[in-house]
This record gives structure tokens, C-alpha cells and sequence, in this order.
């Protein structure tokens, strides 16, 4: 029987430790068990929301009004028993509650390519695939055949080829229709385990200088500015040798403005990373909010752009 907790607090399940409570809270660990949840919301005339590693969430300190769904649903499985071959890819079937690196750490131990550098990106696979997660120029989308969903509105599955996904960067069409991702397809080729391994190690530890152990933060807080959208006079204000792989990283702006080490109540800028926003132990909500606010309307009147959080904010209004 699926328990529903009162006023359950946020904070306990996000890694930036910060969020109020939810009205009510349910962690589901099969698809029936989403199911009665969603139902439940409607019978009740609550919203809902599902988190799954709380990875990439700022939450308002007062919580929200709904029924918080904690993705709970894990399972990894493969096609064919035999190992991968170069001219046989193998599908790779993921239930989205399970954990990112699970999946890495599955894909590495058979020999199967492609998801090696996504290593230490905290959260889910679901998490994962809503906002295209990514890093060291790998993303989840790279090998991915489908992914199936349940709609809540009408309880119905519905299955998403790649293509129908609208992958971009840090986007994909999941943030519009809001359909709760249930299994993840992928094809993977072969590789070696040792060289997989290895590389998953480097970014382990290029990881751990950026994200020491136990940081409470929500990875980067904006999205890096696609260079090609933006306007030749805008271009021209920022400092040459700043795009990389056609990104302008939005923590260079976010320096050049003076943000790196300022902070505001328990939120502070890593000294050594103006788009890493850290709770220093007693941040709140608001003071996050207060100092990202602050720091983007510096960025838009220097160089007339608006940076737009990666971090999802819930119950807050937009930034800018
Ligand atoms: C230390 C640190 C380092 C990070 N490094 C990176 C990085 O290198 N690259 C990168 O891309 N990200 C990075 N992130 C951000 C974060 O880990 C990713 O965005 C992650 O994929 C989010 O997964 P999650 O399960 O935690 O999602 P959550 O934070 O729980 O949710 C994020 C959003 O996804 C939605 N969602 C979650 N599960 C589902 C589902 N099953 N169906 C539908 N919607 C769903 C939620 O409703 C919410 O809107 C980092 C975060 C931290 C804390």
C-alpha cells in the first residue's frame, strides 16, 4: 500500500539541501504505484511533480502546494546474453528511478561504450533525460533509441523515438509535455572495459575539483550561451578565446561581472567557479535566488544577455 507523508521537507532529498515542504509526499517504486499516485493528486485536486535524485532543483523555502512523487523505479536490463560485438550493438533497456551512474557502471562492466564519461553526474536516468544531461562532450541522448513515457493526463504510454525527443542542450521536449519517463532505451557498442574504465576514472577525479565530496549544490547553476544564437554586437563584447566547443561558458560572464566568492545568507559563488553557487550549510531558497538574481542582471546589462537557469526552480518565479 503506497504511503502518503504530510508536509514532508525537500531539503532532505535535494543535494543542494534546500526546499520547503510538500504538501504531500510519495516515493513510488513500481509503475502501479505511479499510477495510484497520480490518481490520488487527482482525486485530491493537487498538483504533482516527480523528482528523482533531486540533483538539479531549487525549491522554494515555503514547498509547494502538491504531491511530491519520489521516482523510486529501478531495473537494468540487456538484450542477447552474448557479449558485444563491433558489428552487434547491444540495447540496454533502464527503468528511470535508477541511478545515473548505475547505468554508467553497467554499461562499463559489459564492455558496452557511450556512457562512460557521464560518470559521477549525480540523479537519476529520468532526471537525466528530461534536461539532456551532459559532460566532456558525451550526453545521454548520444545513444539513445527511445524512450517511454506515461502520460498523466489520460494514464496512457506513449513511446518517443530520438528524434521525436527534441534533444538540445540541457533541453528536450519532456520539459513542454511533462509526461513522466518511465524505461530508457539505449544501443551501445563495444568497447573495452579497461579503457572505459579509465576514462571514467579521469573524469572522476576532473569531477572532484570542480564538485568536492559532500558539496550541497545543484551542479551548475546557468546554462552556457550557445554562440551561434547570439547576435554579432554581443559577440563582440565577449573576450576573445572565451567560446569553447561553441559555448560561451556562462560562469566566464559571471566572472568578468565580479561574481566568484560573493555571497548572500549561507549561499556563497565557489572562489574558483562564478557559476557554482554552493549552501554553505544555512542557505535558503531565498538568499540563492536573491544573489543568482543579482548576478544575472549584472551579466544582462553588461553584455545584454539573459542567462537562463539549468537548475529547475520550483515555486519561484523566473530570474529575469
Ligand atoms: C555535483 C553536481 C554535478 C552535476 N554535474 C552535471 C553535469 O556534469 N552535467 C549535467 O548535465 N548535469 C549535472 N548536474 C545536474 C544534475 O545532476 C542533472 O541534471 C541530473 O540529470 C538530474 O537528475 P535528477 O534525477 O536528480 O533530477 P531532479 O533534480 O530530481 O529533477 C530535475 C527535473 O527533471 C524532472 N524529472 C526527473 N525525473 C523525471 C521523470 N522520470 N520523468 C519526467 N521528469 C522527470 C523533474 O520533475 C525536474 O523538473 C550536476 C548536479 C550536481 C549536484
Amino acid at each position: 500500500m503506497l504511503k502518503f507523508i504530510d508536509n514532508y521537507l525537500l531539503k532532505n532529498i535535494t543535494t543542494l539541501s534546500i526546499g520547503g515542504p510538500a504538501k504531500k509526499f510519495a516515493a513510488v517504486k513500481t509503475q502501479e504505484e505511479l499510477v495510484q499516485a497520480i490518481q490520488y493528486a487527482k482525486e485530491n485536486n493537487l498538483d504533482y511533480l516527480i523528482i528523482g535524485g533531486g540533483s538539479n532543483l531549487l525549491i522554494a523555502d515555503e514547498g509547494v502546494n502538491a504531491l511530491v512523487i519520489k521516482n523510486e523505479i529501478v531495473g537494468i536490463s540487456a538484450s542477447g546474453e552474448s557479449k558485444p560485438t563491433p558489428e552487434v550493438p547491444v540495447k540496454v533497456k533502464v527503468k528511470s528511478g535508477t541511478p545515473l551512474q548505475a547505468l554508467v557502471d553497467y554499461a562499463i562492466s559489459h564492455q558496452l561504450a557511450g556512457l562512460q564519461k557521464l560518470a559521477g553526474i549525480p540523479g537519476t536516468v529520468g532526471g537525466a533525460i528530461y534536461g539532456n544531461a551532459g559532460a566532456y562532450g558525451q550526453a545521454i541522448s548520444d545513444h539513445l533509441i527511445t524512450v517511454t513515457t506515461l502520460n498523466p493526463n489520460n494514464l496512457t504510454i506513449q513511446q518517443f523515438n530520438n528524434p521525436e525527443c527534441r534533444f538540445g542542450y540541457r533541453d528536450s521536449i519532456f520539459k513542454k509535455t511533462h509526461h513522466f519517463i518511465l524505461e530508457v532505451e539505449f544501443q551501445l557498442t563495444a568497447g573495452d572495459t579497461i579503457e572505459l574504465k579509465k576514462e571514467a576514472e579521469q573524469t572522476l577525479a576532473a569531477r572532484l575539483i570542480k564538485y568536492p565530496k559532500g558539496i550541497k549544490c545543484p551542479g551548475s547553476f546557468f546554462k552556457n550561451l550557445i554562440a551561434s544564437d547570439l547576435p554579432a554586437e554581443i559577440l563582440a563584447r565577449i573576450p576573445a578565446g572565451k567560446i569553447v566547443y561553441g559555448k560561451i561558458p556562462a560562469g566566464t560572464l559571471l566572472e568578468i561581472v565580479g561574481a566568484k566568492d560573493q555571497s548572500v545568507d549561507g549561499i556563497e559563488i565557489a572562489p574558483y567557479h562564478a557559476n557554482l553557487f554552493l549552501n554553505t550549510g544555512t542557505g535558503t531558497a531565498k538568499a540563492f535566488y536573491t544573489l543568482a538574481k543579482e548576478y544575472a542582471k549584472k551579466v544582462k546589462e553588461k553584455f545584454g544577455v539573459i542567462l537562463e537557469p539549468e537548475v529547475q526552480l520550483i515555486n519561484l518565479p523566473p530570474l529575469l
